[in-house]
């Protein structure tokens, strides 16, 4: 795997050593397209355990099907940071190390050798649960391919994933920005609850390097919508450039059991509306359904026609913004905050530059 000039990464085949079988081409999920696929049925659903919903993005159903398939000798693939705050796949067998995955991480996460390990523990008949974004879902399935019974595939409803290398951007300059202090990151969380699930903030702790850990913790948190990282995320400008036209999505990723925020509960069934979390639960399979009939929460059955209104990542790709070539060009000369101010400025003399920027690079095909 090799970044590529705007730090993403891509495959790349080293032709002194190819024998040209073609099997990257068959493994390829990009280039064997599946077909769309629609649930069976569409629920609404959250964990009875609210110390667990707490700490989940949105009803906490990722735990409740991980410790199923742990309580019966399986392993968990998902997310997770690793020390340098990195995000990714990584797998347990322990109950306790679930919260490594529990929460939604906006990176995209290196998925390194879990397909390989996961066919591994799938050969030795051990049950697998494997989780992450439609594309690794969809990339897993290809690798097999083969159906395994005792493999379950679940993925996350999925608006894109922003690049490694702007993540790391991120929190090196907000570090700067905030504490004037030699400090590391202690604990990162995308869906801070503290203040409700739907107005949630991203939450970051520190600590001053040489001091006693419990001494020197400090605590910044601030809403979605006031944060630098996440306007850049959900205004599609970090996200890297196959999100735009993702071949994974509406059912076409071959998971099970597709989960996600069940955003519009609060119009669509204001009983579950107590904003603490509820997510959407989508069965694809019937060993989705038999997964889904087996666990013990709180859940009712709504359209799937309601759930699409307001939650359109489920079938599309968002929209490459004017702006996304920009900002990776400026991101890569003035680094994040910089290149996301001069974006997102209402400057006019700046929006004159920004625009004739735009009609050039249109003009030359850039
Ligand atoms: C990048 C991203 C974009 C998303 N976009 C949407 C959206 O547009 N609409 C929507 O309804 N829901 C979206 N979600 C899903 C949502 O945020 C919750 O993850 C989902 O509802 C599950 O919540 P939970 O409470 O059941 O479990 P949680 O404990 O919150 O979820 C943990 C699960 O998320 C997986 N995960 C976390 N971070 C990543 C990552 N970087 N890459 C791959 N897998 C990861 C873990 O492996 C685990 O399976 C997105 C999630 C991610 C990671």
């Amino acid at each position: 795997m090799v970044h590529d000039f705007d730090g993403i990464l891509y495959p790349r085949i080293d032709t002194t050593k190819c024998i040209n079988c073609k099997v990257c081409i068959k493994a390829c999920s990009v280039l064997n397209k599946k077909e769309s696929r629609f649930p069976y049925y569409t629920i609404a659903a959250f964990n009875k355990n609210n110390n667990i919903r707490k700490e989940s993005s949105s009803g906490g159903i990722f735990t409740l099907v991980a410790e199923k398939i742990i309580n019966e000798g399986g392993v968990v693939f998902g997310a997770r940071f690793n020390n340098n705050w990195d995000v990714i796949h990584d797998y347990t067998d322990n109950i306790e190390n679930l919260q490594w995955f529990r929460g939604s991480k906006y990176v995209q996460s290196c998925i390194g050798n879990c397909y390989s390990i996961a066919k591994t523990f799938l050969d030795k008949n051990k049950k697998v649960l494997f989780t992450g974004t439609p594309c690794q879902i969809s990339g897993l399935r290809q690798y097999l391919g083969k159906e395994y019974d005792n493999l379950i595939c679940m993925d996350v409803i999925c608006h894109g994933v922003p690049n490694q290398l702007v993540w790391q951007d991120y929190l090196r300059e907000q570090k700067q920005i905030l504490w004037n202090k030699d400090i590391s990151y202690r604990d990162i969380s995308f869906r801070n609850k503290d203040n409700g699930w739907k107005g949630y903030n991203i939450r970051m702790l520190y600590v001053q390097n040489g001091y006693n850990v419990s001494d020197k913790v400090y605590s910044h948190s601030e809403p979605f919508y006031n944060n630098t990282y996440m306007t850049a995320f959900l205004n599609n400008l970090s996200l890297i450039p196959s999100c735009f036209s993702c071949h994974a999505k509406c059912g076409k990723s071959g998971s099970d059991i597709t989960i996600g925020d069940f955003w519009g509960v609060d119009e669509i069934l204001q009983e579950f509306d107590d904003d603490k979390g509820c997510s959407i639960v989508l069965c694809y399979t019937e060993k989705g359904n038999k997964m889904i009939e087996s666990l013990k929460m709180q859940c009712k059955e709504v359209l799937y026609s309601e759930i699409l209104k307001h939650n359109m990542c489920i079938e599309q790709s968002v929209e490459r913004p004017l702006y996304w070539g920009l900002f990776y060009k400026l991101w890569i000369i003035l680094r994040f905050h910089k290149a996301l101010k001069i974006i997102r400025t209402r400057n006019l003399v700046i929006r004159i530059v920004r625009r004739t920027y735009i009609l050039l690079a249109c003009k030359n095909g850039i």
